[in-house]
């Protein structure tokens, strides 16, 4: 079949045997589906399945108008021309307007043999005298409308506009199927963050706590520089459960949570649960003196805040241990020398009587940490 030219010629080919008319359709509908079924990017399927439609056909102008979520507005407009589509309202456009509108409102294929007969049509260009209008509709839901306008009069017979009611089905296909891959993609998205939080305070938790250990860590061994993690762990937390139950409990976990993301201030870096009552702070590009002042504040914060705890033995309120663990990180040693620096310097601050600050360099040679009491 040869390109269709609006100027001249019948809508389909030049050998108008009706064998050849339902070839042409055939190849037509067969490129269409082809387009529909290419890619993710909605926008430039749809403008492959117009631009087909022009190309293949005398049609002046082919356009999908797509309707946003209430189906009050259209909203996106993808076209194919010989003559320009001027809208003089532009997009958004409500539906109560136009052809297209009443073609969304009634859910039914609208046919203007004569734009000159038709109240409710809008101009987008002066050549135009007739158009036909099908709903794109997938399983009840109208996703907008096929838009196909010719400069000549009476140009949708019913086997072309047939032909047209196919097409939109295709198209509705396609919207369909982009919209299921968008959904998709973002419930994805959601998945993979909400597996990277802590559900009780909102923090990161302990894999994503991994991930940034080993990515910072190599980021400093190949930059040759210091890293820093945090062990926070609350004093005598059982006794508080015991004392004023688990909700409470719950609560002082996500009030501390708030407080080391706040002692973070500016500063880079990443707080996560680390399990149960502890929390890590990690501190990318944090020397000793630099972590160590980080977890004063912090521990200072916590003291301040005065989270009642009637059952501690070390004072009213609720305190943390700190254990630091500093590293210069070195792609020869595993970065969970720096979690095991860290840890052995909270179970010193426990043994030495709680609510301070002990650090540790990695690889340095304190005694082994006693057991917790
Ligand atoms: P220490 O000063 O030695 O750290 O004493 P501790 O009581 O804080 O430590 P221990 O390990 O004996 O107890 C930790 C408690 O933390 C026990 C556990 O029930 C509680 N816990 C762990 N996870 C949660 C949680 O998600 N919510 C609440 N409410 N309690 C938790
Ligand atoms: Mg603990
Ligand atoms: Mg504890």
């Amino acid at each position: 079949m040869g390109k269709a030219d609006e100027t001249t010629g019948a809508a389909l080919p030049a050998v108008a045997t009706r064998d050849g008319e339902a070839f042409a359709r055939a190849e037509i509908l067969a490129e269409v589906s082809g387009e529909a079924l290419q890619g993710d990017d909605l926008e430039a399927v749809l403008q492959a399945i117009v631009s087909c439609l022009h190309r293949r056909l005398p049609v002046a102008i082919a356009s999908i108008i797509l309707l946003d979520e209430g189906g009050t507005h259209f909203v996106q407009e993808v076209w194919a021309g010989s003559v320009d589509l001027d809208l003089p309202a532009g997009l958004p456009w409500p539906v109560e307007i136009g052809v297209a509108g009443r073609c969304a409102r009634s859910g039914v294929a609208q046919h203007v043999p004569d734009v000159a007969d038709d109240v409710d049509y809008v101009a987008g260009n002066g050549a135009v005298r007739c158009e036909y209008l099908v709903p794109i509709r997938h399983r009840g839901r109208l996703h907008g409308v096929l838009n196909l306008e010719s400069t000549r009069e009476g140009f949708f017979c019913s086997s072309t506009r047939a032909m047209f009611d196919a097409v939109a089905l295709q198209i509705a296909g396609a919207i369909h199927i982009a919209r299921i891959v968008r959904e998709l993609e973002c419930a994805n998205r959601a998945l993979r963050e909400l597996s990277m939080r802590d559900g009780l305070t909102g923090v990161a938790n302990r894999r994503s706590l991994d991930a940034r250990l080993a990515e910072a860590w190599a980021g400093a061994a190949a930059n040759g520089g210091a890293l820093a993690l945090l062990l926070v762990d609350v004093d005598r937390f059982k006794a508080l459960n015991d004392a004023c139950g688990h909700l409470r409990g719950d609560e002082c976990l996500r009030e501390l949570a708030g407080l080391c993301v706040a002692a973070l201030a500016a500063t880079p870096g990443l707080v996560a649960r680390y399990g149960g009552e502890e929390f890590a702070v990690l501190l990318p590009g944090a020397d000793l003196r630099a972590a160590r002042r980080c977890a004063e504040r912090l521990r200072r914060r916590v003291a301040a805040r005065a989270i009642p705890h009637p059952a501690s033995p070390v004072a009213a309120h609720v305190t943390v241990s700190i254990g630091v663990g500093v590293a210069f990180a070195d792609a020869a040693i595993h970065p969970e020398s720096l979690i095991a620096a860290a840890d052995a310097a909270l179970y010193a601050a426990k043994a030495a009587g709680r609510d301070r600050v002990v650090a540790q360099p990695v690889g340095s040679a304190r005694a082994r940490r006693p057991p917790r009491t």
